[in-house]
């Protein structure tokens, strides 16, 4: 059994895939020219006819400009100066074909790599990655390509990144990754596709293997390898339990998130795509609290243009039909990063150049996209927040740049909505203490629970190795939310929460108790939270929090909510 850390809940039970690249070791040989030319030339086939198959499978979700790349690497591994230099060296020297292949794919790559010359170094990269595949076709090594799974499985992988999780299709019943935190992107994704995963599971790379029955318990942070029979039936009935619990709370999906003595809140889902919008609607979300549009940027190899934009933005609002939706502006940088454009060095990417600091230094990238929100706007209920506000004055600054652009389409003509909320994200602890004065200024606050606990902390939320430090039940976490809701109910204005910890069931009593107006998570957790919800009093929940705020440690704020709310 692996220990980890339970990301996204629920029981699954299937075989492993393994999502790693083969290691490829190439040693020469020397070998019958004939027999070689023969292998290299059916290896070559295989490897176009490979290509072809992944470009006919990516069609289906990437653009004509996206697919170009598979027919670069189809003409280098059409080109026939390749392949003869190739056959002429195993003719020659009687070498075996992937010590062949691998020579003179490394002069090729030198030479072009060594011209001034944009389109020849990408040239070079296509090289490596046609050799790469033929070289894996010449050894028979298989490459894993998680589009092509089709039997039930759980994906095995050091991380997942976001273009990895776009192509889990519906035989990927859940992932194990051996790094990540429950806040990590990985497990945020995991969440919004409803599949169990555990993260932060070290030594999975190691122990398992491709093939291995695997029981992936994402309640418990918990992973076996080829467990017994009678193991397998003791975590068939946790999946069937698991599975129960969940449809007996969809009786709650069209309730009101209210409370027993009739105070109303809202409960929300966390999106990163337009196609998330229906598992918010499904799961009984009451508006969207937080749209992460980076992964439109890092879904693309380009920035996307103001009408792609638009596109999604308004694909969004109308799926949510006049609900309140929450768009945050650009937020990469730290580990959220763009292949088509260069972040600077930086020591420590998490407190460096990103999110609205980018932003505000590349204006030209902040207007395009607000000039897409701002057109959207008329399709539903818009509000738009800051992603890591740290001054008031970044504030100002984003906000001027709103106005003028906004000005700037009504100027043109274009028809703008007149209720567009500006708010932003309070996730850095200078701004949750100094949110009375915020508060003038912007039109909401949206915790951001994630980043203001690592920063609050000073601990990484990508590292396992001091994820015990994620503490949102400490009360120094407690009391910078309750400075940011107060703050906000000073100047009249409603402060929601999108981080993680809105919808942890436990927090939700006391972010009730404090006063909290809205709660953003994962689709999945809306219904367990509206539970909560509708079985306290308001009354008994400020009592909670009254009390909570006075204890010393995490363990006693989690032991006191339980003892109240498990009785
Ligand atoms: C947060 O920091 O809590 C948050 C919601 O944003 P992200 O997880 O995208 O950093
Ligand atoms: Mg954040």
């Amino acid at each position: 059994m692996l220990k980890g850390i339970a990301a996204s809940s629920g029981v699954a039970i299937a075989k492993v895939y393994k999502l790693e690249q083969p290691k490829v070791e190439i040693v020469k040989r020397e070998a019958d020219a004939a027999a070689e030319v023969k292998k290299f030339e059916e290896a070559l086939e295989k490897t176009k006819a490979d290509i072809e198959a992944i470009k006919e499978r990516a069609s289906k979700r990437l653009s004509e400009e996206e697919l170009a790349v598979f027919d670069a690497h189809l003409m280098m591994a059409s080109d026939p100066e390749f392949a003869s230099q190739i056959t002429a060296m195993i003719n020659n020297d009687h070498v075996n074909a992937e010590y062949a292949a691998s020579e003179v794919s490394t002069q090729m790559v030198t030479m072009f790599e060594s011209m001034d010359n944009d389109y020849f170094r990408e040239r070079a990269a296509d090289i490596k990655d046609v050799t790469f595949r033929l070289k894996c076709n010449l050894l028979g090594l298989m490459i894993p390509d998680l589009s092509l799974i089709n039997e039930d499985s759980i994906v095995v992988a050091h991380d997942l990144t976001p273009s990895d999780t776009a192509q889990l299709n519906e035989y990927a019943k859940g992932f194990a990754t051996a790094i990540g935190g429950r806040t990590s992107h990985s497990a945020i994704m995991a969440r919004s596709l409803e599949i169990p995963a555990v993260v932060g599971c070290s030594g999975v790379m190691e122990e398992a293997k491709h093939g291995d029955i695997m029981i992936l318990d994402a309640l418990e942070g918990e992973v076996f390898l080829n467990p017994d029979a009678e193991t397998v039936q003791k975590y068939e009935k946790k999946a069937a339990a698991f599975a129960e619990e969940k449809e007996a709370l969809k009786v709650l999906k069209t309730a009101k998130s209210i409370t027993t003595d009739g105070h109303q809140v809202e409960l929300a889902g966390n999106i990163g795509t337009p196609k998330d919008v229906e598992g918010v609607l499904n799961n009984g979300g009451e508006g969207i609290g937080l749209y992460r549009t980076e992964f439109l940027y890092m879904n693309a190899d380009h920035f996307p243009t103001e009408d792609e934009q638009f596109e999604a933005y308004k694909e969004v609002l109308e799926g949510m039909g006049g609900r309140r939706v929450v768009v945050r502006t650009l937020d990469i940088g730290g580990d959220k990063k763009l292949n088509y454009f260069t972040f600077p060095e930086e020591m420590n990417p998490f407190l460096g150049y990103r999110a609205i600091r980018l932003c505000l230094d590349r204006t030209d990238i902040f207007r395009t996209q607000l000039r897409a929100l701002i057109r959207a706007s008329v399709y539903g209920k818009l509000c738009i927040m800051f992603p890591m506000i740290a001054t008031v004055q970044e504030f100002r600054d984003a906000k001027a740049i709103f106005n003028e652009e906004k000005e700037n389409l009504i100027k043109e003509g274009v028809a703008v909505a007149d209720n567009i909320e500006v708010g932003m994200m309070v996730e850095i602890p200078a701004a949750a203490v100094n949110a009375d004065n915020f508060a003038k200024e912007a039109d909401f606050f949206s915790i951001g629970t994630n980043d203001l606990i690592q920063y609050s902390m000073a601990a990484d939320r990508m590292s396992e190795h001091v994820s015990y430090l994620y503490q949102p039940y400490n009360p120094s976490i407690l009391r910078l939310v309750k400075m940011t809701i107060d703050g906000a109910h000073k100047e009249g204005k409603w402060a929601g929460m999108c981080g993680e910890m809105a919808g942890e069931p436990y927090a939700v009593p006391l972010l009730l108790g404090m006063g909290l107006d809205e709660f953003s998570m994962s689709a999945t957790s809306v219904l367990k939270a509206r539970k909560m919800v509708t079985s306290l009093s308001k009354k008994e929940a400020s009592a909670l929090a009254e009390e909570a705020l006075q204890l010393a440690t995490a363990e006693d704020v989690l032991s006191l909510v339980k003892s109240r709310i498990d009785k």
